[in-house]
């Protein structure tokens, strides 16, 4: 467990790994083991945050915050910590996760930090809706591209799971890369979940597609979901 790291290449930023309550979606999606790290006691939410927080340095001016869930699931008392002290070190720009079925809240968060830019990541996983619903269980559309991007800042690719295929991969990337501003692109690694990685999949990706978006500004790879310095498992 890792939770708090600093980024130095392509968006520079400080990211921290929150503890919050559970997931909203209470952790359905098929994949996710991530919901491991939510808790109800609140005495422990705020120690280990407190802890956290205390961490930054607004070297960047831009933090990224994750939470094992979405923003809206980080309760009241740790959006005000988090408000206190991204003013108190004058950060310009904060990342948030949000899961769809928050698409119509998002302005909440842009009322709560006034001084702020902020920036929302969805995790869309693939466009091809009808694999993220019945494979992944996370079912949303993704139809209407237009107003999902104007949404979400950034978007993340889950990518290398048994039953997709090398042609619905690129797509994913194309799409991500024509709609969204930055996108993260999550190459899957067995966990404790039933979904599993496809290492021919894995082998394709790591040597005819990586080299050639690898050094793209606005993409970030995470070959192994532990290369951004902060991971639950
Ligand atoms: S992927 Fe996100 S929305 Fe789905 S269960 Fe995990 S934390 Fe919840």
């Amino acid at each position: 467990m890792q939770r708090y790291n600093k980024i130095h290449n392509k968006i520079p930023r400080e990211i921290l790994l929150l503890k919050s309550l559970p997931c909203i979606y209470s952790g359905k999606c098929s994949f996710c083991n991530y919901v491991l790290d939510n808790t109800t006691n609140l005495d422990e939410i705020r120690q280990v945050n407190d802890n956290i927080l205390n961490m930054i340095t607004g070297e960047y001016g831009v933090i990224e915050i994750i939470n094992s869930g979405s923003v809206f699931e980080l309760p009241k008392f740790v959006l005000e910590a988090i408000r206190d002290k991204v003013n108190s070190l004058k950060i310009h720009t904060l990342y948030f996760e949000a899961y769809y079925g928050y698409h119509k809240r998002l302005e909440e968060m842009a009322l709560f930090f006034p001084n702020q830019e902020i920036r929302y990541r969805i995790g869309i996983e693939t466009f091809d809706d009808e694999f993220r619903k019945r494979v992944l269980k996370k079912p949303f559309p993704t139809s209407n591209l237009e107003d999902l991007s104007k949404k979400f800042y950034a978007c993340c690719l889950l990518i290398c799971i048994k039953g997709q295929t090398q042609k619905q991969i690129l797509n994913d990337i194309h799409i991500a890369r024509t709609h969204f501003r930055e996108i993260t692109i999550n190459v899957f690694v067995n966990n404790t979940t039933a979904i599993l990685r496809d290492e021919a999949l894995v082998e394709w990706f790591s040597h005819d597609v990586y080299p050639l978006i690898k050094d793209e500004k606005n993409i970030e790879i995470l070959l192994d979901n532990k290369d951004q310095g902060v991971f639950v498992q």
